[in-house]
């Protein structure tokens, strides 16, 4: 029988229309005995056939958007957000940006294709080209507002360039929209560099396009080449200059230089050669699909999303029978198929069989076929619920046989009253008068006074470590450094030295381990070698789960340089950075359940190192810091007012929240250790107004590679907000610290309304 020990690695490199459909039938039917990779360069992949319907006003963005990030989670995929930038096929090496390759067993590519002619002078500056699809999105409204900005006593001449099926939609859904909004008049052009517009497509559908064109005022040129692009006018080939206020870049697809560079046979226009199979021409373990892929048996296969649609099943059998060691499927591309051309105006042109027809009922059917692909790949429904879709294919509750799946990270600490617990029923040990910061303080970091003499230079040491809480090796390596260098940054000490010590999963095979190492101390090193922290060595051993950490060192000329927890002062402000959430939204996204722009957010957050906030808590004259960690901002506030008899008062409206932790929380989502840290609430005060809160729950939300939490004085708070602000940072004030009333507690969370 085999054994997890014989996992294989997938690797899957895109989001494009083929790779959703793997990801969903290994969703629905995991393949056995396979690991799967998933490489994004963004975390939405779009739908280009709904873009003209969105142009035309008739789709919110969201509606085109597949969110490949929870639909990775459905199919226990890792999601690794880096573009690829090409591939060692020798060594079955995925090349990625500003990060070391990840080893596969069978990798596959469908990242598309660029737009061609974007290297023209001015076409980058003044056009809004259809690729990279999402920005396009993204930039529709801004580009909608250019047009209403337009003098209204002015025609506005808007052209599409490219005469392709996009194209076409484009001008039809562009004109419709412009003249629907706009109270000056509207002038549209569509230019062709060929012979004729819709290449490939029926002489019929062509006429018809051209009458509707006609009838719509839409001036359709061809043989027209743009060769340069100013502000407002257009330079063709031949001298010819055209006027144009609002320019639209659709021009054919042309290739990358990915596979190119990777020293893969391409056609001539960079696109990878493939076999009927799928397979990569030379590489059996490397297949292609979609746009970035040329058959070399179908070499004038249009670059079509419908082809790329029908290669999805034949690639998910292909893997599965890579993986089994069984015979491939054979991919012929159709010789025709249903091509539907919105116009706009809520009728569409379609053709099939060399039939054509148009009509609303025509758009009508293209939107049921539409909805239809995008309902198969929308885990999350708008509310952030999963879709009835996946509903009905069973829920990730977040349980296996029977278990309750457990947070990693910092959430996976043990609870503060635990420790406290622990700590108290230990005998003290000998005392040692060299040490600064021991066990009777409560405090992240340790320290002892080297050398001798009055005023000895002080070792600042802390160790840190945590439970996988991503199985992307090479993140949790950055984060777990980000998060132990953060102790002594949050003591205001420079972290110098560094050991790990790493857990590998013990029932992984030797080369799976060994490639998480790699990738685990690669991420580290990033953050360690940029802060200037020799790492020395460590300590690696095999356990049930994988887990990472670091002993980290600093030394300071004098004990007096350190920030305590203890040294909070009546009258300071509290000042935090970061933002709050991580716990709730990886535990989210263990679930499938969380957006994938949410946790490109939250991950960006976690791999912030926190040497930027120390410089300006110590330069503010910040006395007391902590860095906010497993017991959540409640718990690490609560220790620091406690060791020094203050009252902390945080005005819970003020606090930052990672994007979708507070709509998670609203939907009683919660990491696992937040109900321990949620203990904390009985030693604080919580006013009337403050705890139905929504940004209550976020006190107790255990965070990962956290900010840093500190009190600096009034007059210092808003030149250290504006200089944290100014390097990148989130910076909030959130409260003050008052002293302590007789009968007052460490932590009062008042709200706007009862303030
Ligand atoms: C406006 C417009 C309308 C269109 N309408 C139609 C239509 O109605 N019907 C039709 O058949 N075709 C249509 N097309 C063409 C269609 O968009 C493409 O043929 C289709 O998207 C190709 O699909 P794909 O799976 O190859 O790649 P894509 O859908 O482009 O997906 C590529 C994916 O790879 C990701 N990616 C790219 N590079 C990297 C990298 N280096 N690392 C990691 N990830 C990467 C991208 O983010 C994306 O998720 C239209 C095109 C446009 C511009």
């Amino acid at each position: 029988m085999r054994t997890t020990r014989e996992l294989r690695e997938i690797v899957l490199v895109g989001g494009g229309h083929s790779h959703v459909q793997v990801l969903r039938s290994f969703a629905m039917e995991p393949p056995p005995y396979a690991h799967l990779t998933l490489v994004l360069d963004v975390p939405l992949a779009i739908y280009s056939g709904m873009v003209p319907g969105l142009v035309a006003g008739r789709y919110t963005a969201q509606e085109l958007e597949i969110d490949c990030v929870p639909l990775a989670r459905r199919a226990g995929a890792r999601v690794i957000l880096s573009p690829a930038t090409g591939v060692d096929a020798r060594n079955r090496r995925v090349l990625l940006k500003d990060r070391p390759p990840i080893s596969y067993d069978i990798a596959s590519f469908d990242t598309g294709s660029t737009v061609g002619g974007l290297n023209l002078p001015g076409v980058r500056e003044h056009a809004l080209p259809t690729r990279p699809i999402g920005l396009f999105v993204r930039r529709m409204d801004a580009f909608l507002e250019k047009a209403r900005r337009h003098p209204s006593g002015k025609a506005l001449r808007a052209v599409v360039v490219g005469a392709g099926a996009g194209g076409v939609e484009l001008a039809f859904t562009l004109e419709r929209r412009l003249r629907t909004e706009l109270a000056a008049g509207v002038e549209v052009r569509l230019l062709e560099a060929g012979e004729r517009i819709l290449p490939g497509a029926a002489p019929s559908l062509v006429r018809r396009i051209e009458t509707q064109a006609e009838k719509r005022s839409i001036g359709v040129e061809c043989g027209r080449k743009v060769v340069s692009v100013s502000a407002d006018h257009l330079a063709l080939e031949g001298g010819v200059e055209l006027p144009c206020d609002l320019l639209v870049w659709v021009t054919g697809a042309v290739s990358t230089s990915l596979f190119a560079d990777s020293g893969l046979a391409t056609d001539p226009r960079g696109f990878v050669l493939t076999r009927k199979t799928l397979q990569v021409r030379d590489y059996d373990d490397l297949f292609a699909v979609g746009d970035c892929a040329s058959q070399i048996d179908y070499p004038r296969t249009p670059k079509a999303g419908v082809y790329a649609v029908r290669q999805g099943p034949y690639l998910t059998d292909n893997l599965r029978a890579s993986l089994a060691g069984d015979r491939l499927r054979e991919y012929r591309p159709q010789s025709d198929f249903l091509t539907l051309l919105n116009l706009g105006d809520g009728r569409a042109v379609g053709s099939k069989w060399g039939l054509t027809f148009e009509g609303r009922w025509v758009m009508g059917l293209k939107d049921r076929i539409d909805r239809r692909f995008m309902r198969r790949f929308q885990v999350l429904g708008p509310d952030g619920h999963p879709s009835a879709e996946f509903e009905a294919m069973g829920t990730m509750d977040g349980e296996t046989e029977g278990m309750p799946m457990l947070c990693g990270g910092c959430a996976a600490k043990l609870g503060q009253s635990v420790l406290d617990r622990a700590l108290e029923r230990l005998e003290p040990g000998p005392k040692d008068e060299t040490v600064r910061l021991g066990l009777e303080h409560a405090d992240d970091a340790a320290a002892y006074a080297v050398g001798a003499g009055d005023h000895r230079p002080v070792v600042v040491s802390s160790i840190d470590a945590f439970r996988a809480f991503t199985d992307d090796p090479y993140l949790l390596g950055r984060v777990a450094a980000v998060n132990a260098v953060s102790d002594l940054q949050a003591k205001g000490v420079r972290p110098r030295y560094a050991q790990a010590l790493v857990a590998l999963p013990q029932d992984r095979a030797d080369e799976t381990n060994e490639e998480s190492l790699v990738q685990i101390l690669a991420g580290a090193r990033t953050v360690l070698d940029l802060l200037g922290v020799t790492l020395l060595g460590g300590h690696t051993l095999t356990a049930a789960d994988a887990l990472v950490g670091f002993h980290v060192e600093g030394i300071v000329a004098s004990e007096t340089e350190l920030l305590g927890i203890d040294r909070l002062e009546p009258g300071q402000e509290l000042i935090l950075t970061k933002a709050l959430g991580t716990g709730v939204l990886f535990h989210a996204d263990m679930k499938g359940m969380a957006r994938g722009s949410w946790i490109g957010e939250a991950l960006e957050s976690m791999q912030r190192h926190n040497g930027v906030a120390a410089e300006a808590a110590v330069a503010h004259h910040a006395t007391a810091a902590t860095d906010v960690t497993g017991f959540g901002l409640a718990g690490h506030l609560a220790e620091m007012s406690r060791a020094s008899g203050v009252t902390a008062i945080v005005d819970i409206d003020t606090l930052p929240a990672l994007g979708g932790a507070l709509e998670l929380m609203a939907r009683d989502e919660r990491s696992t250790s937040h109900e321990q840290n949620a203990k904390a609430k009985k030693g604080m005060r919580i006013a009337d107004g403050a705890g139905s809160h929504p940004k209550l729950p976020l006190l107790f939300d255990p965070q990962t590679a956290g900010g840093l939490l500190f009190g600096v004085p009034t007059a210092e708070r808003d030149a250290c907000l504006t200089a944290l602000r100014k390097a990148g940072e989130t910076a909030t004030c959130i409260g003050q610290v008052v002293k302590r009333p007789a009968d007052g507690a460490p932590i009062e969370v008042r709200a706007a309304s009862t303030l």
